[in-house]
């Protein structure tokens, strides 16, 4: 299903109007994490401005260690609620259990597999059922065809809405936090008719190359980008070191606009 045998044309995925491999870029921006109300607000408002359809922000965080932030689950998902009604952004959301599908469905219109669930099976087949529009993200040492495997287990639920996420490989380089694999855009455009957009910020792990990468990936063909926004990114109880200032956000807007319209 996920293979251009299927369906030769490239797909567009519609969340709410908003068009995902159509001819206009798409930008997802917000927080690693909903914080607080102030945190999510501030943050929507600044992305909505430079130019995003989306926000984004972690309600349920798949942390590297136990006793890092976990997110604020329900509560969470309430406050990017209340940032859609104040902006009219649509709302990307990582799940990362059946349990998180379930509580999170009424609150977001666009669900985030991330790259330590792309193999999750039995999470891959609950967001299929559900029905809702799934960016799914490639793992950190998931190959091309792994991924479009995964694609397939929601789409054989009945869910064509499925958006491909590169997000970086773990390779031997340490100076970024993985290693952004350009080449996964033309391939997976040879591959698939999925869209594929690009998340800059983990892939790099540190704001400084976020811009440069973004630009990269849009050259490369991918239809839009995912990119972390803080309102005050040293604050940030996760992933403080990659997320961009709402300025340098902003920036980043009007620079790749001058590569492909933005939507
Ligand atoms: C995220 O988007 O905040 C995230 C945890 O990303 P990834 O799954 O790509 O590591
Ligand atoms: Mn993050």
């Amino acid at each position: 299903l996920a293979g251009k045998t299927f369906r030769p044309e490239p797909s567009v995925v519609d969340v709410n109007g908003v068009k995902i491999g159509g001819k206009e870029l798409v930008i997802m921006a917000g927080p690693c994490a909903v914080e607080s109300r102030e945190q999510v607000i501030e943050a929507a408002q600044a992305v909505k401005r430079s130019g995003a359809q989306f926000l984004r922000g972690g309600a349920f965080k798949p942390r590297t260690s136990p006793y890092a932030f976990q997110g604020l689950e329900e509560e969470g998902l309430k406050l990017l609620k209340e940032a859609k009604d104040a902006t009219g952004l649509q709302i990307i959301t990582e799940v990362t259990s059946d349990k998180a599908v379930e509580t999170s469905i009424p609150y977001v219109d666009m669900f985030q597999i991330g790259a330590r669930n792309v193999q999750n099976f039995q999470l891959l087949k609950e967001v299929g059922k559900s029905m809702k529009p799934v960016l799914l993200k490639r793992g950190s040492a998931t190959t091309i065809d792994e991924w479009l495997n995964a694609a397939e287990y929601i789409m054989s639920e009945g869910n064509y809405s499925v958006v491909l996420c590169e997000r970086g490989i773990r390779t031997f380089e340490t100076a970024t936090r993985n290693t952004l694999d350009l080449s996964a855009v033309p391939v997976v455009k040879n591959m698939s008719h999925l869209p594929i957009i690009v998340d800059p910020s983990h892939a790099a792990g540190k704001s400084r190359y976020v811009i440069p990468l973004s630009r990269a990936a849009i050259a490369a063909g991918a239809d839009g980008l995912i990119v972390e926004v803080h309102p005050n990114p040293m604050c940030a109880l996760s992933d403080a070191a990659q997320q961009l200032k709402p300025s340098e956000f902003d920036s980043l807007c009007k620079d790749i606009s001058k590569l492909a319209p933005i939507l």
